[in-house]
Formats: structure tokens, C-alpha cells, sequence
């Protein structure tokens, strides 16, 4: 039987590369459906290539002009937010790519989840966003939940079994475990003199030195709030204490990231920067299969170094870190103020530097309080953008 798949944001960097490594296996694989939000062009160009039985625009009028596009091909097109939904949670689907960029892919991917299915989750803003109620949901929907964030993923590969199913609810310490060990390069201002950071245009904030990604991500990489949301998202995947997780600046992005056991051992996940290796793995487990990325070549490598992030130079990281073990509402106010500020800024609308202060401002503006549901989370989310809407606007 082929593993039936649907890949929400397939029109985006995560997307294309599952693309990529499922168009390589297609005695193995099958696409049921693709989504994306407005670009129909794209998802033209991707429908009559890999031939869906569903395409869903999030975008109405897109889904129109997908339509027309489309023509005689036999795909049914849908629009909206339900209809992302449906495609994660229908009957036929064996694993879901949750790929949607930002607090866009909650409720799709929730869908997901509460069907039960495989979920390849590199959409991390919705686990930074729902945290407890998200892991509690796969745990009580029997759904396999697999990272694919690259960090995630190699530690996921470096931990024993017992801890890798079901994920989140194993004590890392009885697992024999020390700590997490997250690396990240720093992004392409790690070396910058402080005092230019502010003037850093968009363009240069998006030209990440090792790995080729959306423009949200490769800001967040910038700021290393990227960093700081994947911080959050390791504390569920793998249900850390505050101690027993870590941030280390790895320029190379050779070792994706490591596992410290009790016993001195280290173990850690080494490759290209290439998401097929991740995807491949999200989509074969238990099973290796050839995702198209060549393997290292150790005699041309050059040397691996390791260093501390710098908090003058990445404000964005502590915030995060600070927000985790706060609780859910700064999580998730974190996580809005930030797609705003993102946004702002790719539009040129304020400084590079601006982000973390909207961040930071959002922040201390809002109260602490419970937030049990998703609904109750959604709310909460609209009103940190709203509140991160107005520090903006002091700039413009
Ligand atoms: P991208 O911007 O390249 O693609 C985003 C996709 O989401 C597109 O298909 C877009 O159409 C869709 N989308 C955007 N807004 C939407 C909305 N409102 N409704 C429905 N669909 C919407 O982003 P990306 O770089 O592929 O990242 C996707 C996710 O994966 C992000 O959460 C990111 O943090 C995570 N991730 C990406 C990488 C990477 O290498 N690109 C690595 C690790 C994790
Ligand atoms: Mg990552």
C-alpha cells in the first residue's frame, strides 16, 4: 500500500523539498492533496506535476484562478480554512506535512492530529503556540507525531526508542539523559559590528550563510528568535526541565544537533543543510530511504566550532527562553508580536532592531493568564497582534 499523503504549504521552501523526495519513491508514495494560501501559479505548476486529488487555496479568488489554471485535470479544488482542515484530517490521508509558515497552520495541523494521523510537523509555530494542549491532543488521538524541524529531528535520532514513542512524556533523566543540546549558526549578523545591525536591510536579514529557507524563517534565523522558538518547541517534543536543555551557536551547521546522556556520551546528528535529509527520515521512519542530499565528505569539512550566543546580539533568544517557562500566554504573545514585526520589517516599515523591542513591548503590555483552549489561544493570539500592530505604527 502507498503512504497517502498531504502537504499543507506545499507551495513553500518545506513543501517543495517533500515534493522533491516523494517524486523520488513513487512506487512508495502518494499525493492526496497539496494546499497553499494565495500563489495559484505555484500551485498550478504543482498540481499538474504531481497530479493531487485535492488542491486547497486558503485565499477564495485564488482558488478561482487555480481553477481556471487547472482546467481539464482531474483535482478538485477548495477554498478557505476549512477546507486546509479536511484535507489534513480526511479519511484517506495516511501523514500530514504540516508546513504552513506561522499561527496560520494551528488549526490545519490540530486537524491532523485529532484524526490521528502521521504528523511530520515543521510548521513550529503552532506547537509554540498550543504547547501542552497540542502534545496532549496527540497523545489522546493516538496520532505519531515526527519533527522535522532540523534540530528536532537529529535529536529525535539521537534519542532511544522508549523516548521517541510515544514523543513528550518520557523523564529524560530515567532515559539516561543529561541534556539537549540545540545548535544553530547564529545567521548572517553573527559577526557584525552591533552598532550596523539597525540598518540591515531585509535582503541581507534573508541571506542565511548555510541554509536556504521562507523569508520568516530566515529573519527569525537573523534575530535568533528562531532559535528561541525552537528552544520552546524542543521543551514539548521531548518534555524537558529547564536544565536539561541548551542553546549552542554552531557557525558550520554540520551537527544539527545532540543528545548528552548521563554517562558522558554525547550523541549528535551530522549532514548537510538540506531538509530532504529530515523530510526523508519524517516520511520513512522507521525506515532510511535516499532523499537525494549527498552524504558529507569529512575530508573537505574544515573545522567545527561551538561558542555561546551572544545576549547583546541576540535579545529575541532570551525573550524566547524567558517565555518558556513563563507559560503559554508569553509564548503565544511572543510568537504573534514577532509575525508582525517579521512582516513590518520584510516591508521595510522598521528596523531590523525594532523587532526585538515590539517583541519585548508586547510582552510587558500583557497580563499573565490561563489559556486552556484553542479557541482561547486564538483570541489571546489577535489581541498581542493587535498590540504589536500599534508599536509599529510608532515607527511608520
Ligand atoms: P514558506 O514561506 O516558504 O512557505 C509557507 C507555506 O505556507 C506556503 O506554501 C504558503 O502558501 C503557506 N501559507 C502561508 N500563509 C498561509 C495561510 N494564512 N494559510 C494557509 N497557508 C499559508 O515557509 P517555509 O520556509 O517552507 O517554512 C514553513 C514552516 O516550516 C515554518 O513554520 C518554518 O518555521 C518551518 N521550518 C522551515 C524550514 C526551512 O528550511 N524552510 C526549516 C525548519 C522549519
Ligand atoms: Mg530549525
Amino acid at each position: 500500500m502507498k503512504q497517502r499523503i498531504t502537504i499543507l504549504g506545499a507551495t513553500g521552501s518545506i513543501g517543495q523539498n517533500t515534493l522533491a523526495v516523494v517524486a523520488m519513491q513513487p512506487e512508495r508514495f502518494e499525493v492526496f492533496a497539496l494546499t497553499a494560501n494565495g500563489n495559484a501559479e505555484a500551485m498550478a505548476e504543482l498540481c499538474l506535476k504531481h497530479r493531487p486529488e485535492y488542491a486547497v487555496m486558503a485565499d477564495e479568488q485564488a482558488a478561482l484562478a487555480l481553477q481556471r489554471k487547472l482546467g481539464g485535470i482531474q483535482c478538485e479544488v477548495l477554498a478557505g480554512e476549512s477546507a486546509l482542515a479536511q484535507v489534513a484530517a480526511a479519511e484517506q490521508v495516511d501523514t500530514v506535512m504540516a508546513a504552513i509558515v506561522g499561527a496560520a497552520g494551528l488549526m490545519p495541523t490540530m486537524a491532523a492530529v485529532k484524526a490521528g494521523k502521521r504528523v511530520l510537523l515543521a510548521n513550529k509555530e503552532a506547537l509554540v503556540m498550543s504547547g501542552q494542549i497540542f502534545m496532549d491532543a496527540v497523545a489522546t488521538h493516538g496520532a505519531e507525531l515526527l519533527p522535522i524541524d532540523s534540530e528536532h529531528n537529529a535529536i529525535y535520532q539521537c534519542l532511544p526508542k522508549e523516548v521517541q514513542q510515544p514523543l513528550g512524556h518520557a523523564d529524560l533523566a530515567q532515559a539516561g539523559i543529561h541534556q539537549i543540546l540545540l545548535t544553530g549558526s547564529g545567521g548572517p549578523f553573527r559577526e557584525l559590528p552591533l552598532a550596523e545591525l539597525a540598518q540591515q536591510t531585509p535582503n541581507a536579514a534573508c541571506n542565511h550563510p548555510n541554509w536556504s529557507m521562507g523569508q520568516k524563517i530566515s529573519v527569525d534565523s537573523a534575530t535568533m528568535l528562531n532559535k528561541g522558538l525552537e528552544y520552546i518547541e524542543a521543551r514539548w517534543l521531548f518534555n524537558c526541565k529547564r536544565e536539561q536543555l541548551q542553546v549552542v551557536v554552531h557557525p558550520q551547521s554540520v551537527i544539527h544537533s545532540m543528545v548528552s546522556y548521563l554517562d558522558g556520551s554525547v550523541l549528535a546528528q551530522l549532514g548537510q543543510p538540506d531538509m530532504r535529509t529530515p523530510i526523508a527520515y519524517g516520511l520513512s521512519y522507521p525506515e532510511r530511504i535516499p532523499s537525494g542530499v549527498e552524504a558529507l565528505d569529512f575530508l573537505s569539512l574544515g573545522a567545527l566550532t561551538f561558542m555561546p550566543a551572544d545576549p547583546a546580539r541576540y535579545p529575541c533568544l532570551q525573550l524566547a527562553i524567558d517565555a518558556c517557562w513563563e507559560g503559554q500566554w508569553a509564548t503565544t504573545a511572543l510568537n504573534a508580536a514577532n509575525e508582525i514585526a517579521v512582516a513590518a520589517f520584510l516591508e521595510q516599515r522598521i528596523p531590523f532592531t525594532a523587532i526585538a523591542h515590539i517583541c519585548d513591548s508586547v510582552l510587558n503590555q500583557l497580563n499573565r493568564r490561563e489559556l486552556n483552549t484553542v479557541e482561547g489561544l486564538i483570541e489571546f493570539d489577535g489581541e498581542a497582534r493587535a498590540r504589536a500592530r500599534q508599536q509599529v505604527e510608532r515607527f511608520s
